[in-house]
């Protein structure tokens, strides 16, 4: 028997069903903020994230899937959707004309973690990006949307936004040889991956899961204490949007996001009814990635969320959904299928899910069948009553049934489940 690559996953069922539901609100959410879908591949050339994700990072340090294609070529399978779209957006001219640009997308993501709850190597990432706007205004409607996702998907009572400022190339260079100064000398109680950040990437050890680092950082200097003039008045702006929105946040300095390419905004959406894994969905400000991936310089903004973690949370809300079907045909005769099948497919037509026996085997055999598909109501064809142009309509759930004329068959459904 042939198993699943470890860290990868089958999704089906009630599962399916919930991110049927998710991705159903996402479009319609990203829709709603004048958002257009993207359509990205899996692979990229692997310098693609080399260069925008940083090849300090955790990702591209050990997270990536890399392979050697059969003509030389190092290719990637995309740990994250950002790097890519900036890709696309050069690559395509997508600044010109120039404007405010806004897309979303929405797939599977690949990164060799180490699998545990709410952490795979196959995961899946909705995420939307703006171009083309260094205004708070921008930084606050997207983190507005993010919200009002959540909100949407009815599961804010476990979320909590958290926001910060990461500084910029301004501000930042001064307040990283503070915080170097800092933990320097008590480099020996970082972890071994901390020792490390602490030439690479020492922002990131603020935000070390292993405890002696917290402890650590807890008195260390903070960027939002250090932020140039700019990125203050910046950070105090979308603040005070956020606020005028009625959006609920708190400022969390330790947030640092894990990639090169943040400035100012970051923020992440976290939760603790999943364990370590923490944030749902998170982003931030990258004005400096497009040109750093040979671009124009165009800023830009945007956020991921993690699909599997959200419908984690979902599940635990527990929405009822089920494995459903509206209506089960139950089929007395084979040699009524003529007329039979034509109204099937009508009903079908106008939106209704119904199933019915290939096999057209006994009646009680198809009244299982019914049954193990959940069916809300059983439509019985019977010859007698097809001759009279009627079927019986049973309502699964209490029992009651009726006689009912073909021509109106949807408008007694839909009468019965208003
Ligand atoms: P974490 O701190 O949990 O590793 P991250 O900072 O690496 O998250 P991002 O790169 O910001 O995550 O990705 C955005 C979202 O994608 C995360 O908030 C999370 O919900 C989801 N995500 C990231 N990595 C995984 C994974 N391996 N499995 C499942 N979901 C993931
Ligand atoms: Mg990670």
């Amino acid at each position: 028997m042939f198993r699943k690559v470890k860290g990868f996953r089958d999704i089906f069922g009630v599962e399916a069903n919930y991110w049927g539901l998710v991705e159903d609100i996402a479009k319609r959410a990203f829709r709603s903020f004048g958002f257009s879908e993207f359509k990205l591949p899996i692979l990229e050339r692997v310098e693609v994230f080399d260069r925008g994700i940083g090849s300090s990072t955790d990702i591209v340090e050990k997270e990536m899937f890399v392979f050697k294609d059969r003509n030389e070529e190092i290719l990637a399978l995309r740990p994250e959707g950002t790097a890519s779209l900036v890709r696309a957006y050069i690559e395509n001219n997508l600044n010109n004309p120039p404007g405010v640009k806004k897309y979303y997308y929405y797939g599977p993501m690949f990164r060799r973690e180490r699998p545990q709850k709410g952490r795979f190597r196959q995961f899946y990432q909705l995420g939307v990006e703006v171009f083309g706007s260094t205004s708070p205004l921008t930084d606050a409607d997207v983190i507005n949307l993010l919200y009002s996702f959540f909100e949407k998907c009815d599961i804010l009572e476990y979320l909590t936004l958290e926001i910060n400022s990461v500084g910029c190339p301004v501000c930042r260079p001064s307040y990283r040889d503070k915080l170097v100064d800092y933990l320097g000398d008590k480099k020996e109680l970082l972890c071994g991956d901390c020792q490390r950040r602490l030439h690479t990437n020492p922002l990131r050890i603020l935000d070390c899961k292993v405890e002696s680092c917290k402890s650590i950082t807890s008195l260390a200097p903070l960027m939002i204490d250090n932020l140039c003039g700019e990125c203050n008045e910046h950070f105090n702006d979308t603040k005070k949007y956020l606020d005028f929105m009625g959006i609920k946040y708190v400022v969390n300095p330790k947030i640092v996001r894990g990639l090169d390419y943040y400035v100012r905004t970051a923020f992440e959406m976290t939760t603790d009814v999943l364990g370590a894994s923490s944030a749902v969905g998170a982003g931030g400000r990258y004005d400096g990635l497009v040109k750093t991936l040979g671009g124009p310089d165009v800023p830009g903004i945007g956020f991921a969320i993690g699909v599997d973690r959200l419908v984690d949370i979902m599940m635990q809300k527990d929405f009822g959904l089920k494995e459903q079907i509206d209506l089960f045909a139950v089929i007395f005769d084979k040699e009524s299928l003529d007329n039979v099948l034509p109204v099937i497919n009508k009903l079908r037509k106008d939106g209704f899910s119904v199933e019915f026996d290939y096999e057209t085997s006994s009646i009680k055999s198809q009244m299982k069948k019914s049954d193990r598909l959940n069916a809300r109501f059983a439509i019985f064809f019977g010859e007698d009553e097809l001759k009279k142009g009627v079927v019986t309509i049973k309502n699964m759930k209490n029992s009651t049934q009726n006689e009912v004329e073909i021509e109106k068959i949807a408008e007694y459904l839909k009468a019965q489940t208003a």
